[in-house]
This record gives C-alpha cells, structure tokens and sequence, in this order.
C-alpha cells in the first residue's frame, strides 16, 4: 500500500514528539512554536528570546491539545503494517510525568475515556481479524536465549481478554517496582501482541507488534541516591542509551548494530532493523523546571531521526 511505499522510501523509524498540557494556569512554557510539518521550537527561560531559541525537527509534533484520537489516527498505519508482515516496534520515551504512559495506556485511574495506543491498537487489529486469525499476547518475548521468568503468554479472543491483561500487567508493574523504590517509573513495560496467519493471497504471515513504555529517561542525581539505586539508575539509564544506539546506528544503516548491549534492544533485535518499523514517541513536560530534561529528551530523539 501507499503508506509502506512512502515509509520504505523514508526509512523505517520515524520520530513523533508529544507536548503534555501543562498542570498549573501559573507555571510558563518553554515552547515557543509548534509546526504542523514537524518542527518545534522551544524557549529557555534563562536566556533572551533571541539567544534562548532551539529549534528541533521531527516527523510529527503533537501540541499539548492534540487529542488520543489524533495520535493514534497517525499512529494507526503502522500498526496495520503488522497485516503486512512486517514487525513494529512503539517506544514511549520521555522524563517521568511527561505523558508515557498516557500516550500508551490512558490516564492513570485507568478511565474508560481516552484510552491509549495500546488499547486503540488491539481493537483495530481486532476489527481486522478474520475469524481464523488468532491473536496472541505476552508481556515479553522469550527467544534470543534470554531468560523472562515474568513473561507470560495468552491467547486471547476479545478486546475485553486484552484489557483485562493489561490491567494485570499494570498491577505486576506497580507491586514488583513498589518493593525496590516505590516507583512505576523505574521499570520498562513491553506489550507484545503475535499475529499469526494469512493474508489475502495465502501466504503466511507471523509479524509482532510491541508497545514499549521505557523507563523514565530522567538523569539521577548521583549525590540523592546510593546502593541498589544507584545501581539501577545506572542501568536504566545505560539501558535507555543502548536503544538509542542501536536505532541511530539503524538510522546511518550502520554495519554495525549494537543490539547485545543490553537485554531490552536484545529483547527486541528482531523487530528493530531489518524487516521491522520503529516509531519513538518523545514525550516532554512545557514547564520551565523541566527545560534540562526537556532539551535532553529532544536531543535524544533528534539523534535518533
Ligand atoms: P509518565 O508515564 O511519563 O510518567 P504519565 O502518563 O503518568 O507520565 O503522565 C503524568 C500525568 O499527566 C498523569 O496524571 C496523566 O494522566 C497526565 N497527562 C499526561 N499526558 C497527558 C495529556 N496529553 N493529556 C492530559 N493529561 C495528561
Ligand atoms: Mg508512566
């Protein structure tokens, strides 16, 4: 179809960038301009108006009034490419409190209202099915000869099936993050759906689709925390900047692709490069306290473009 063309002629990773509303009528932004081909401008608050300019460039930039429908109707031809055979992978990245886990699964509470990507993806992927097709889930996947104690497995047969799962997902996510450090923050959640079966012409398809909410990008400050996490910190964060490696060295078609250098971009080698789509949501807060994390989250997902 059309849309593959254009992507195949584009490359296969694109990068979308999400402005949360802000909380406070107070607090000031630090964005400055938002342009409907992709392009943002933000402001520091130190500098002047004319010195404190950055000026980034994405594929899409979504305002802090773009709706969950309007993210997903962009969202929703990659995920139909999963019809196609082909494997797609969508991160959330971004410093806590920025809108991950909104963009993939809706508004804490868990609202019925403004359901994310993950939920949006699943019914449309449902509605598509043909009887034969079966739809599989797991938390994780477990080839590459890596150990997942935790993934499970489901097969599912309704949207009501997948929601339940993921609320259980979120529920394992809480209770094992709350023993370390009392933070949901500090942990990946991948959602992994199988589609096995056959297109129009016969031929087999067997693709995946991952829905990735990483960790919270946010650097630690060595000086606040000690032992195991420090530890963790550490790995997070070296985690998070292992993926950005391999999907740059992906974006230069780099020889080279560091995929052992971590266990999430070894987790997930098959879906990112070769036969596969990545998409990268990069999600900043507006106000000025975040301008440090904001620019370095931006920074991260323009290398990465
Ligand atoms: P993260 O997962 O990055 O830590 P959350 O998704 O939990 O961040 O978002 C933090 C808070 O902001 C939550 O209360 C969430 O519901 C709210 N929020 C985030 N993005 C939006 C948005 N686009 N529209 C409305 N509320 C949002
Ligand atoms: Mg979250």
């Amino acid at each position: 179809n059309l849309y593959n063309m254009v992507q195949d002629l584009k490359g296969n990773i694109r990068v979308y960038c999400r402005i949360r509303p802000s909380f406070s009528y107070e607090a000031k932004t630090v964005i400055d301009f938002v342009g409907d081909d992709g392009s943002l401008v933000i402001l520091d608050p130190l500098k002047s108006q004319k010195d404190g300019r950055k000026v980034f460039q994405f594929n899409r930039v979504f305002g802090p009034a773009a709706t969950q429908d309007e993210v997903f109707k962009d969202t929703q031809p990659l995920i139909r490419s999963v019809m196609d055979g082909y494997n797609v992978c969508i991160f959330a990245y971004g410093q806590t409190g920025s809108g991950k886990t909104h963009t993939m699964s809706g508004p804490s509470g868990g609202s019925m209202k403004d359901r994310g990507i993950n939920y949006l993806a699943l019914k449309d992927l449902k509605s598509i099915f043909l009887t034969k097709h079966t739809l599989e889930i797991r938390s994780c996947t477990g080839d590459n000869g890596l150990s997942l104690p935790d993934a499970t497995m489901h097969p599912v047969k309704s949207t009501a099936d997948v929601l339940n799962l993921m609320k259980l997902g979120e529920v394992n996510r809480v209770v094992s993050s709350t023993a370390i450090n009392n933070s949901s923050s500090r942990s990946h959640s991948v959602l992994t759906v199988h589609v096995h079966g056959k297109d129009i012409s016969g031929s087999t398809i067997h693709s995946c689709l991952h829905l990735v909410d990483l960790a919270g990008s946010e650097r630690v400050d060595k000086s606040e925390v000690t032992g195991d996490r420090l530890k963790e910190a550490q790995y997070i964060n070296k985690s998070l900047s292992c993926l950005g490696d391999v999907i740059t060295a992906l974006a230069q078609k780099s020889s080279h692709i560091p995929y052992r250098n971590s266990k999430l971009t070894l987790l997930l080698q098959d879906s990112l490069g070769g036969h596969a789509k990545t998409l990268m949501f990069a999600h900043v807060s507006p106000e000025e306290d975040s301008f440090g994390e904001t620019v370095s989250t931006l920074k991260f997902a323009q290398r990465v473009s």
